[in-house]
């Protein structure tokens, strides 16, 4: 017997005939004698549609009541699936994040999990009983209902099967795996049959939407065993394992590409200690995430340009915030552009393989594509580049670091 957590997305629970299917892949898991919990996201488009909403009344929007709205779509999955379980003949009982509980700090809209009481839910099991859990909700120190980020059900997947201490979490979506970059840019993209915490931590940070990234640092953190899966067919995923585990490795594993990313410039910052300190922590007290950062060395010792990236989504607030500094601060202007991607490449195996910088800018300049901001981690290069050259990108550094499938070259 195994305690495993089974983590369906947005299109494998997209209608009921769907939801009928998961309930017939969970039923067969409590039919081989283990016990289960399932995590469920809302029916797909259905989170997409209650952001919109919330952006529709109001852009700068109260975190709190936009938790509200957009927490509701899991609700309606939760209560679903347990009904069809319960047609199968499967004793299964919903749970809101708020009823196990799922105590997640306030930040709302982004709020990370702290505690999870099983309590309760380790007396169902012992009771046979099936647990239908609301995934990407939590409730905060307020009593308040939280989410935890768009794809934050894969990351109460990886809680709760920590929490648990179970054998499994796996992650039902639709595709059968994480791949060597987007197959739908090209079809040379192969399916990985393990991939290191680490690897995935950053394709997943760097845009990969297979897993939420910090459902990604949760699994490394609690040695959780993660299973990337279709929950349309039946074949073995990808592995998520600790780096012993992989036999051979590659230089380059995978590539990502974020468009969702826009960057941003302070022209003519004053060049003096404590102004990069004032920007970026009026950044992260707004909770904008600031991700690559490039100051130019200063020509006449007193100003400088500064350039960073943000989510897309928070542009409109990075421009309130940093309006708000221009008085204290005195830079002389703010341009922003949203039409960027950023590329990243990512491998353990660079770490001790010169060359993988230099074969990225020389592959994207054969192709004419400039590139504006330049960022690496001990495993990754990242560059930003025009949205424009994103495909054309992503397929040439694909084939330069040989991660075209054979057959079809
Ligand atoms: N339904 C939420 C979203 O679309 C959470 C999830 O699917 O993981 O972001
Ligand atoms: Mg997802």
């Amino acid at each position: 017997m195994a305690r495993i957590v089974m983590k369906f997305g947005g299109t494998s629970v997209g209608n009921t005939d769907r939801i009928k299917n998961v309930a017939r892949r969970v039923k067969a898991e409590v039919d081989a004698g283990n016990e289960v919990a399932v995590v469920v996201s809302a029916m797909s488009g259905t989170t997409n549609q209650l952001v919109a909403w919330t952006n529709e009344i109001a852009r700068l929007h109260d975190a709190r009541e936009y938790d509200v709205v957009v927490a509701s779509g899991e609700q309606v999955t939760v209560g679903l699936l347990a009904l069809a379980l319960q047609d199968l003949g499967v004793n299964a009982r919903s749970w809101l994040g708020w009823q196990i509980p799922f105590r997640t700090d306030g930040i709302h809209g982004k709020a990370r999990i702290g505690e999870i009481d099983t309590t309760v839910m380790r007396e169902r099991f012992a009771q046979g009983q099936v647990a239908v859990v609301a995934g990407f909700q939590g409730i905060g120190p307020d009593n308040r209902i939280t989410t935890l980020g768009r794809g934050g059900s894969d990351t109460s997947a990886v809680a709760l099967a920590a929490a648990l201490d179970a054998d499994r979490c796996d992650i039902y979506t639709d595709v059968d795996g994480v791949y060597t970059t987007d197959p739908r840019i090209t079809a040379k993209a192969r399916k990985i049959d393990r991939i290191t915490y680490e690897e995935m931590l950053e394709l997943a940070s760097q845009g990969a939407k297979v897993l939420q990234t910090r459902s990604v640092a949760m699994a490394m953190q609690h040695g959780v065993r993660v299973q990337v899966l279709s929950s349309f067919e039946d074949k073995p995923g990808t592995m998520v394992v600790d780096e012993g585990e992989i036999v051979e490795q590659q230089v380059v594993t995978g590539i990502a590409y974020s468009p969702d990313e826009a960057k941003v410039t302070l022209v003519g910052v004053p060049d003096r200690p404590g102004v990069a300190g004032a920007i970026f922590g009026s950044l992260a007290d707004s909770a904008v995430n600031v991700d690559m950062i490039v100051q130019n060395v200063s020509q006449d010792g007193k100003s400088t340009d500064l350039t960073f990236t943000v989510g897309s989504t928070d542009l409109d607030r990075a421009h309130q915030v940093l309006d708000g500094l221009k008085g204290e601060l005195g830079y002389s202007e703010i341009v922003s552009d949203a039409g960027v991607c950023k590329i990243s490449v990512v491998g353990v195996g660079m770490r001790s393989q010169p060359g993988v910088a230099k074969t990225m800018f020389q592959t994207l300049a054969a192709k004419g594509i400039n590139i504006q901001v330049i960022s690496t981690s001990e495993i990754k290069v990242s560059v930003l580049i025009a949205s424009d050259y994103t495909e054309l990108a992503v397929r040439a550094l694909h084939t330069a670091y040989g991660l075209d499938a054979d057959g079809d070259g």
